[in-house]
Parts: C-alpha cells; structure tokens; sequence
C-alpha cells in the first residue's frame, strides 16, 4: 500500500474518534479496546482485507494490464518463500506491505481459482441470461407432503441433487432414481458450500444433457435443497460477483429441448431420493472434481477474511499487553459479536455505555480523574477513602451497602436462574457465553480478600457464589443488569 502514511493516519484519528462516540468512552480509554467492544477492524487490517480482494479479481478476469503493473517477477518470486507474509508485529509498528507482495499472496492462493477473459455473466448467451428459469421454492413440509407434489407431475424425471461442506472435504452429488444412477464429486476444500450445491446441480445437468432416453419424459425435476442456489437462479441480477456455476446452468438449461423445474425441499426430513443423496455424498465414492471444478473467486474471500481476524486477534492481544489490560482480562480473545448485540436489556444507549465504561475499567472514579489530572486528589466524594476505583465503588464503599445487598442479591438470583436454564437447556450448545460463565466459576475458587458484604454469600454451593472481583462480574454478561442498576441508584454515572 503506497499511500502517505499522513493521509491515512487521517482517516485513523477519524474512525478512533467515531468509536469513542459510538461507545460512549472517555478520551483515554485504549483504540485496540474499542475497536474489539464494537468489533470495527482497525483501517490498516480492512484495508490489507479490500487489496487483497482487488488483487484476487483482477487475477480472476486475468486483467494482464492492472496485474503486469503490480507485479513485479522478482517481487512474486521472493514473497512466495515468506508466509506469512504480514504479522501482528508488523502492523504494530506501521509496516504494510506493498500491493506487489499482496499480489504474490493471493497469486499463491489463486491457484485453483476460476479464471476467464470475461466476466462470467459476459460469456452467458444473451437469451439464456434473460430466459425465465422454472424455481419453485414453495413450502414442502415432509415426503408426504412432497409425494402430493409429485403426484400432480405424471411422467417426469426426478434428479436429487445435494452438496456438503465439512471441516476437510466438500462434495457434490446427483441420484437419479428411474435409472438408478448415483455419482458423487470430490471438489476442492475452498470451495463454498454454494458452489458446491450449485456444481451437483450443473452436473446434473451434464448428466440429463447425454442421456439416451430423455424423450420419453414430459418434464425433468431437479430436487434440491439449497434455497439459495435456486433463489439466485429465479432472480437473476447481472452481477460480477455472480458464482460462475449459475450461468453454466442457464446456458444448459437454454440447450435443453426439455422443461427443467427446479424443485425446493427441506433436507433431513425424511424426502427419500434427498435422503439417498445425501448419503451418497457423505461416502467415500466419489470422482475427484478438484481439479475441474474451479474455485469462484469470491469463495476465496471466506479465508482471506478468516486470516485478517486471526490477524486482528493476534494483534488485539499484542497491544492488550501493553494497553487496556483491565479489559483484556474481561475480554480474552476478540468478541464475534459485541456484548450487546442482542442482549436482551441493551435497549438503552446509557446501559450500553455504562457498562462499556465498566468494561474498558475507564470511568468518572475519583481514582481515574487524578490520573488524568483532571482533580487534585483521588479520594472518595462520599468516605474520603483514598485510591477510589471502581473496586472501591463496586465493592467497598461504606457509603453504598444498603445498594450493594441488593446487588448481591440480585447476582446471586441471576446465576441461580442460569443454572436453572443450564440444567434444562442442552448444555452441549457452543455458547461463547456458557464459556465465560465456566472461566467465572473457576476463577470463584480462588478469590482473595472477600469485601464483608460479599462474604455472606452461597459457601454450600460453589457454582453460584458471587464473583469477589469487578472484572470477574463483568465477565458474566448475564451479571451487566444487576450492575447497571447498581449504578443508577448509586453513582447514577460512571
Ligand atoms: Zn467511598
């Protein structure tokens, strides 16, 4: 990236200032701290992330022009030996890398993509691009309510399609029941699930294309159950990003002296000729299509986009050494989502920001006013107390006992009633947030120094003993609305 470093520290002070609005935190509070409370990339992540893409598309439609002007030989030769090719380290000490080694990254990448002179929708024959494709997505509920459909459609051929997508293969497959045929295909692992659903539907095609018998049916029916691969062929839009696939099976469909009808049904539930195929494309019989079917290069975009936020992550916990470690002791490992995206009392800006404050440990306490010079002393404004943080607010002040029985109380009902829904819930759910509760509980067994309200909590009954530390409560997000009103008839802002 060749741009002033001027310019874009610009657009750096830009985006840091919109996060701290959005957040509602004070002008100290660390950028890497809001930048991972609203899941915003920093700038220089995103825009590795948009070069990156650049490059694969140019790469895709083998634009000789743009790419002869990245890419110097030697540049790619030498960026292929090095992976990876940028660090945490380096984006902490504003080092990078220029388009021509993010060229030679993606070029490494790219090497089963699909590649062509023109854009996809530009090598589809004009009348196959505009002819009305025959989808129905109409609700089917079970093989019952399926056999009426097909009840209605005497003398058709029915073609299952499905693919699959697992940690480490992703598969295409047809059955073709009245000529019990099956054929099922290896394709590469980058492949999206997508591409996968629309290339067992493509070679369906391919197959009913060199059939001998085809006259002798009213109509073909494509069964499947990818909603949005027949979606995206009922309402064509003339994009560049179009999966490549989808116009391949126009242009068949256009060739045909057929009907074809593509057919919508739910998978797993019962649909015999989509419960064959699904078997067969979870076996291991298969042709390998690796090779052949090429990658989209939008398919692509999934692992660039996973390995900016490994980078992200990576880099969050490089600076949380250094920055904010108040918050990277409640927020271990970047969020997917921030807290508050669908929290069920996060319905205010001010709980929203009064517990961000809480998080980021960067609050109006007299303790924090000192270090910012902004008050000569950092003593309690209700006991006098020196060194008033928010432990001492939370946790200690005389002055608010009466609030912080109730807020006692209030935890331990809000873990009693998690345990209640753990005990019904099916406990095996990946929850990040179930995580969180486990990390609280273990951290529980350990606690020094018990302020005497707390002390009276749960002993008989460990799971659900009130964390003895503030960020150990913030931890538990479920705790967030016994703390926001523990503030508001206390502190009233923190
Ligand atoms: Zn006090």
């Amino acid at each position: 990236m060749n741009i002033s470093p001027v310019l874009l520290k610009k657009l750096d002070v830009i985006q840091n200032m919109a996060l701290r609005i959005i957040s509602g935190a004070m002008c100290t509070t660390p950028i890497n701290n809001m930048e991972a409370e609203t899941c915003i990339q920093p700038l220089c992540i995103r825009r590795l992330f948009a070069t990156e893409k650049f490059c694969l598309k140019v790469l895709a439609i083998n634009n000789d022009i743009v790419s002869s002007r990245i890419c110097l030989p030697e540049v790619l030769q030498s960026s292929l030996q090095t992976t990876p090719y940028v660090s945490a380290a380096d984006i902490l000490n504003s080092q990078y890398p220029l388009i021509t080694r993010v060229m030679g990254f993606v070029t490494d990448l790219s090497g089963n993509m699909h590649k062509s002179q023109l854009w996809p929708v530009y090598e589809c024959k004009y009348e196959a691009l505009i002819c009305k494709l025959n989808v129905d997505t109409s609700f089917i509920l079970d093989e019952i309510d399926f056999k009426e459909y097909c009840s209605n459609k005497t003398n058709s051929l029915y073609l299952y399609t499905d693919g699959s997508k697992s940690l480490n293969s992703v598969k295409s497959g047809y059955y073709d029941p009245q000529n019990k045929t099956t054929k099922c295909f290896n394709l590469d692992q980058n492949c999206s699930i997508y591409t996968a659903e629309a290339y067992a539907i493509y070679q369906t095609l391919m197959y009913v294309q060199n059939l001998n018998n085809i006259e002798q049916y009213n109509e073909i029916i494509i069964v499947s159950d990818s909603k949005s691969v027949l979606l995206s062929l009922q309402n064509f839009s003339f994009n560049y990003k179009v999966n490549y696939i989808v116009y391949k099976i126009r242009n068949i469909v256009y060739n045909l002296n057929i009907n074809v009808t593509f057919k919508w049904v739910p998978s797993h539930r019962g649909i015999k000729g989509n419960e064959v195929v699904d078997k067969a494309v979870n076996s291991n019989h298969d042709e390998d299509h690796s090779n052949i079917c090429k990658i989209p290069f939008t398919d692509l975009y999934t692992n660039l986009k996973n390995d900016k936020r490994r980078l992200w992550n990576e880099y969050y916990k490089d600076v949380s050494k250094m920055k904010g470690r108040w918050y990277a002791e409640i927020q271990k490992e970047l969020p997917i989502k921030p807290w508050y995206h669908n929290h069920k009392d996060a319905n205010e800006r001010k709980y929203i920001t009064t517990i961000n404050r809480l998080r980021f440990g960067h609050c109006q306490t007299p303790a924090h006013l000192h270090r910012m010079k902004i008050t000569d002393n950092n003593k309690c404004t209700y006991c006098e107390a020196d060194g008033a943080d928010l432990t001492h607010i939370i946790m200690r002040c005389p002055k608010f006992n009466m609030q912080r029985l109730a807020l006692v109380a209030d935890i331990r009902e809000a873990l009693n009633t998690e345990e209640e829904e753990n005990e019904t819930t099916n406990t095996s759910a990946s929850d990040a947030l179930e995580e969180t509760v486990e990390s609280v509980d273990s951290n529980l067994m350990s606690m020094p120094d018990l302020p005497a309200q707390i002390m009276t909590a749960d002993t008989c009954h460990p799971r659900n003993a009130v964390p003895r530390r503030v960020q150990d409560i913030l931890a538990n997000q479920k705790l967030y609305k016994c703390l926001f009103n523990f503030i508001s008839t206390t502190v009233e802002q923190i």
